[in-house]
Formats: C-alpha cells, structure tokens, sequence
C-alpha cells in the first residue's frame, strides 16, 4: 500500500495502540509502534473478554451503550475469529433486582440494544446449572471476545498494509521537544540494552494506565487514575452466556466463559502505580461467593488462578467509590490546546469493545490536525486471522 510520507509514532502496544496503528496505515501513514514488552501485555491481554452490547451502561450513560451495540456488531463482522457471539443474560436474584428490571429493559431499547425478558423456564433451560432461585432474565446481545485474538488481528492487518513497524520489547524512556514539537523518542530495545532515537512527524501516547506516566517523559501532567480490579477464573465452563446480575452495575456481576474457563470479575480500587502485584485474598473470596450466589455449582469448580489489571480512567480520582462513577468513555487528548505541543495527541480510557471507534477518533483528529481529507476504513474490511501475524515476510517486527 503506498503511503502519504507521514510517519507517526505509537506509544503503547495494547489494544487501543495496535487499533490506531492499524487505521493510521490504512490511511497510508508509516506507522511505528513501540511497546515495552510482548503486544497486550498490559490490560488488554488480562481484561475480562466480555464483548459488551452495552445493556450494562445503558442506565448510567446512554451514549456509551449506544457506542458498545454499534462497536459489539462492526466487531462481530470484522474479526470472526476472535469473537464468541453467545449471548448475554441479567438475572435478578431479588426484590431489589427485580426494582431495577423494567427500567433497565426501557434504558437498553432506548440506546437500541434488543433486551428482552424471557421466562425463567427458559432461562434454566439455556444455563442448567442457573441458581433456581433467580425471580427474572432478560436477554441482550453480549458475547465473549478473545482478547489477545482480537488485537493481534488487528496487528495483522496493519502488518498487511506494509506500512507498519512493530518494535515489542522497546520502551520509551525519553521524549524529545524542540520548541513547541515532539522531534523524537528515546527508546530502550530490552533484549540488546541498546537505545535508539525514532523520529517521527507525530506521536500518539496510547500507553493505556501508564499514559499519565508516558505524558510525564514530555513535562506534561494528564490526568490518569490506573483502577485495578481483579478477576477469578476456574476450570469448566458453567455458563453458555455472559451472566450479568441485573442491578446497578458493581462489583462481582459479571461471569464470562471464556475458552475452557468460567472467569467471573472483577473488583475495582484505586492506585498510583499501573503495575499490579497483588491480588487482594479478600477479593477472591468476594468474587468467588459472588459467583455461587449467580451459579451455585460454581463452589465445586477447579480455582485456576486469580489475577489483577489496571483499568485507564481519564481524571483524578480518590476513592474507590468516586472510580467507580467515573464514565467508561474514552479522552482523546491534542496536547496543543493545554500543554502547547504541536505533534501529541494521547488517548485514555474506553474499553477493549471499543477499540476500532478509538482507533477512528484519534485517526480522524491526527488527520484534521495534518489539514488531511483521509477516511477510516476500518468499520468494513474484515480482518486478516490473528494467525496471520506470524506469516513469513509479512510480520513488521524488528527484534
Ligand atoms: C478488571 C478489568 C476488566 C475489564 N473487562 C473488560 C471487558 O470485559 N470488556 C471490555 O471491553 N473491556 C474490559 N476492560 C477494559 C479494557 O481491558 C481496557 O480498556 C483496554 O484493555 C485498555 O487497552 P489499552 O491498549 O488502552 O491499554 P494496555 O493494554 O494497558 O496497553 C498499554 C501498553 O503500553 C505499554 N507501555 C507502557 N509504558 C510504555 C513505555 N514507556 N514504552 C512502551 N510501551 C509502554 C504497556 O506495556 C502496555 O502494553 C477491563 C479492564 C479491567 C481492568
């Protein structure tokens, strides 16, 4: 594919980053993206894998459940193979669940998410193994996604436009201005010990909880609240569907199957530091009852392991509770506006549901600020398969 001679620098190599990277070269910029360790090492190899239609935000915030239903569907058509379409279903377990169903079901349709409630003889049907207690189920159209599958595919096609370099295991340790630009960065190569500076005509800060940390190597102060929550994954499957309770959303509502797994998630706190080495006992004794509470049987299932990641949420944050009412939307930064530097834009936030649209936004920003008339193509094409990646002569990685 030929190029239109900009060369743009992505920082972060998680979902958000490879999204960008993949629409950025199909727009025929030349692209490097530099990520500090594997690809998805960070979140978006470790989130939940609940591709949401948006039926759990519908009631908090109208614009992001629309967003989800129409990012869920475009993905469910572009990238086939990272994606599990089985359905997603809310049960109320009690008088106070059952408070919220109505409202809830009106809050889905009014953002164009199909809810339905259907029988809970039904419902026992669809997941055997459901606690014979719950009073009511609505169905919507969630599903599972692959995380590592799903950005790995768009790597692939990024990595088909030739337009792509891919340097994993290369951190950023510097940022370099000159006047009012960003001229370079500094980067580590982890396996060599060598630094290398990388040119660039524009650089994007996709660096997901460490974005605050990344804006800081160029003085600037962006406001990210990394919010770590855990999840807990056991052996066998107990649920065809994404079970979600039907209330507020919370804590320790969700349970994804995911590949041979039953994972239910998760908790939510706040830290400074992105880099989570912990895994709280008293949450895995949360979640683990939270469980049993949807799916009884789930207290004879084989523990698999338990683990923690940061959520990037855009804003200073405080307390728990605070986090838990930030939005789930995403923030497209151009550090023009605040911190007068020319060639920056970071993003922050959103989920993994909503990578393409995040990929479109900044693409789109990083085009007007150019003066260029580009169109993203990424809602149609579908997706090379992640397997793709790892093709001979096709991979842009230069380890
Ligand atoms: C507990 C939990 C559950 C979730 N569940 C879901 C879900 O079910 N469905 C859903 O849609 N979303 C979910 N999310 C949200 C989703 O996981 C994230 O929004 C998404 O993965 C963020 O991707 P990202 O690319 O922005 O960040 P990341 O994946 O964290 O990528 C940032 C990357 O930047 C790299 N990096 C950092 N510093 C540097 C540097 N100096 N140089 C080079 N590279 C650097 C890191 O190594 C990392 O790989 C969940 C999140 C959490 C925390």
């Amino acid at each position: 594919m030929t190029h239109n001679n900009n060369h743009v620098v992505i920082i972060g190599g998680g979902g958000t980053a490879i999204a960008i990277m993949y629409d950025l070269c199909l727009r025929g910029f030349k692209v490097t993206l530099i990520e500090k360790g594997e690809l998805t090492s960070g979140t978006t190899g470790r989130h939940h894998g609940q591709l949401h239609c948006g039926a759990r935000y519908a009631m908090g915030d109208k614009n992001i459940a629309k967003e989800c239903m129409i990012e869920s569907a475009i993905l469910r058509n572009i990238a086939p193979n990272a994606i599990e379409y089985n359905m997603g279903m809310f049960v109320a377990l009690n008088d106070d669940d059952m408070q919220y169903k109505d409202l809830f079901i009106q809050s889905c349709l009014d953002a164009d998410i199909p809810a339905r409630e259907i029988p809970t003889s039904l419902a026992f049907e669809y997941e055997k193994e459901l606690n014979k207690n719950i009073k009511a189920s609505v169905l919507v159209p969630d599903g599972t996604i692959d995380p590592w599958r799903l950005a790995i595919s768009f790597a692939a096609g990024a990595l088909k436009t030739k337009n792509a370099e891919i340097k994993t295991y290369h951190e950023v340790i510097s940022i370099n201005k000159k006047f009012n630009n960003i001229e370079s960065v500094t980067v580590i190569n982890h396996i060599t010990h060598k630094k290398e500076i990388i040119k660039a005509d524009a650089f994007i800060n996709a660096g997901g909880p460490w974005s605050g940390k990344i804006a800081k190597l160029a003085d600037i102060d962006l406001s990210v609240s990394p919010s770590p929550g855990t999840m807990l994954a056991a052996k066998k499957r107990i649920s065809n569907m994404v079970v979600s309770r039907l209330h507020k959303a919370g804590d320790g509502d969700i349970i994804v199957p995911q590949r041979q797994l039953t994972i239910i998630g998760s908790t939510q706190w706040i830290s400074d530091n992105p880099d989570i080495n912990r895994v709280p006992q008293e949450d895995i004794d949360f979640l683990q009852q939270s469980a049993i509470d949807i799916f009884p049987s789930f207290k004879y299932l084989e523990y698999h392991t338990a683990w923690a990641a940061a959520r990037p949420l855009f804003g200073k944050h405080n307390n728990t509770e605070d986090v838990r009412n930030l939005s789930r939307d995403f923030a497209t930064i151009d550090h023009k506006i605040n911190d007068n530097i020319d060639n920056m834009i970071s993003i922050v936030g959103g989920k993994a549901t909503t990578l393409r649209a995040m990929g479109e936004v900044v693409s789109d920003l990083l085009c007007k600020k150019m003066g260029l008339d580009i169109q993203c193509q990424t809602s149609t094409i579908i997706l090379p398969n992640y397997r793709e990646y790892y093709r001979r002569g096709y991979n842009g990685q230069t380890n």
